[in-house]
């Protein structure tokens, strides 16, 4: 009895705690975003195309916000161009460019770290005959100017590197890489992301002739980007239909957004008083990380980078069970960038630092923000200082292979589908498998057996991991996970997905 006592009050003390250290993600909208946004929701709902007077007042709310963006980054207001997110700035300037300059010059430099919003449309581009060369980078992902220099030369038209990396928060030599540019007659653009509200931003002393931006990065809401366009510069619009911003991007604007990304630009002056104060947590994590584990190695170079922002390995540890071990118990943190985490893929950035696909999965990434305190940060290290007494519970990984007809089908498995209802609508099921939501799940523990095997399955196998994770930390004893998800999975089997998907399938 007594046990069990224990049990429920540490199970409702655990669910009180929750500790976000993943602030390159994305961050929590601030009180004055909030607050400027719900005045915009219940008061600027014109046009701001149309002539009357609420659509004027949605027109001019939208140039005060364009004002408090210029004003971070030391630009001009009409060098701004508001967008639906920075992956739509950062397609937006090299299809652009590329429709500005190709046939006549043809080569992008740029480099492997970039956000996968940069890789995956250079890789377009390269379809379309653009060529596209990338600077090696050191062991921090950092970019050797001189060494770029070497693949710049009058077929370039554009250079385009990262200000700060979104796994690494290594900082790149932007000033030096522009002048660079500029002698060899290219523009420069930068993906400034996850630099602003974190280091100052002079778009001018960079010499950038581009350069994109996200609120969601700086406590602002999601679902609105930036586009700094430096005066003059050539740019064809790329969203076509509307005359908005000038007609250098079409669509009716996202007015309380845009307000929401100009509060948040109104308090990087604040954001950045607090540099020094997230500088200390994140010391003082590494510090008590390094005494406890000695084996861990840190990834991102003490000068040069951002302070918020840590990037750990632990040797002969997968990031997946340290992350589903914090995530346990309310802890937040990544295994590289938030948009290649459902894909379930080694880190492009840590592979390109040089490291193995192995060593890429032992990473973590770390990314305070405003709202940590010192107590997250012993918090953590408790949970860190629990694992390397008691060690974790062990998921065991089930492969497509090993997952034929006869374990499909024995008695003693018991299928545990936890993918979301549209993914299930895209490929029914494993037959007799049990679905269940993933938040669900922990209300329903009851129903799940004891005595079979569990097997989680989930699209890409990194949920699954997490809930199998949990389901072992339980107390169920036989609980397993589909390593590459259902999708791999069919692509190995289709002739026995196709005979059986979707039959015998209940809800839990
Ligand atoms: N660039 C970098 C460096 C990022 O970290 C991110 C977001 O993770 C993006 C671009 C994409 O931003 P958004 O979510 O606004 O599309």
């Amino acid at each position: 009895m007594h046990c069990i006592a224990l049990d429920i009050v540490r199970h409702f003390t655990r669910r009180k705690r929750a500790v976000y250290l993943d602030h390159n993600a994305t961050t929590p909208t601030s009180k004055k975003v909030n607050w400027v946004m719900n005045r915009s929701l219940k008061n600027y709902f014109g046009n701001p195309s149309s002539v009357y007077r609420a659509a004027r007042q949605s027109a001019e709310q939208i140039e005060m916000a364009r004002q408090e963006v210029a004003n971070a980054i030391h630009a001009k207001p009409t060098e701004i161009v508001f967008t639906g997110c920075a992956t739509e700035s950062n397609n937006t300037i090299l299809k652009s460019l590329s429709d500005c300059f190709f046939p006549g010059k043809s080569k992008i430099v740029s480099s492997p770290v970039e956000h996968p919003s940069i890789i995956e449309t250079l890789k377009y581009l390269e379809k379309k005959g653009i060529l596209v060369e990338y600077c090696p980078v050191d062991h921090y992902g950092r970019v050797d100017p001189l060494e770029a220099e070497k693949l710049i030369d009058d077929n370039t038209f554009l250079v385009c590197c990262m200000l700060a990396n979104n796994e690494l928060g290594t900082i790149q030599d932007i000033a030096a890489l522009s002048a660079i540019a500029k002698k060899h007659g290219a523009l420069m653009m930068s993906d400034c992301v996850q630099a602003l509200g974190k280091i100052p931003i002079d778009v001018e002393s960079l010499g950038l002739d581009y350069a994109s931006f996200s609120a969601h990065k700086l406590y602002g809401p999601k679902g609105v980007g930036a586009l700094y366009i430096k005066e003059g510069s050539p740019f064809k619009p790329w969203m076509m239909g509307g005359h908005q911003e000038e007609g250098r991007r079409a669509g009716t604007e996202s007015i309380h957004n845009i307000l929401g990304f100009g509060a948040a630009c109104s308090e990087i002056g604040n954001l950045l008083l607090r540099e020094p104060k997230i500088s200390r947590l994140t010391k003082n994590l590494l510090g008590e990380l390094h005494r406890s584990f000695p084996e861990c190695l840190v990834l991102t170079p003490a000068e040069g980078s951002l302070t918020n922002t840590v990037s750990i390995r632990f040797p002969g540890i997968s990031n997946t069970s340290l992350m589903a071990l914090l995530s346990y118990h309310g802890i937040a943190v990544s295994g590289g960038s938030a948009c290649s985490m459902p894909e379930n893929k080694a880190s492009h950035v840590l592979l390109a630092t040089g490291l193995s696909e192995q060593e890429a999965r032992e990473t973590l990434r770390i990314s305070f923000g405003k709202g940590n305190s010192p107590a997250d940060v012993r918090y953590t290290l408790k949970i860190f200082h629990s694992f390397l007494k008691k060690g974790m519970p062990v998921v065991d990984l089930i492969s497509s292979e090993l997952l034929d007809e006869q374990l499909l089908f024995d008695p003693q498995t018991f299928i545990l589908d936890i993918r979301t209802p549209s993914q299930r609508k895209r490929y029914p099921g494993l037959p007799n498998s049990v679905e269940a939501s993933y938040f669900a799940l922990d209300h329903q523990l009851e129903k799940l057996p004891m005595n079979k095997n569990i097997l989680v399955v989930c699209q890409r196998g990194n949920l699954s991991y997490l809930s199998a994770f949990h389901l072992k930390s339980k107390g169920f004893r036989h609980v397993s996970s589909l390593s590459t998800g259902i999708e791999e999975w069919i692509s190995m089997h289709p002739g026995v997905y196709q005979k059986y998907a979707g039959k015998n399938i209940r809800q839990l």
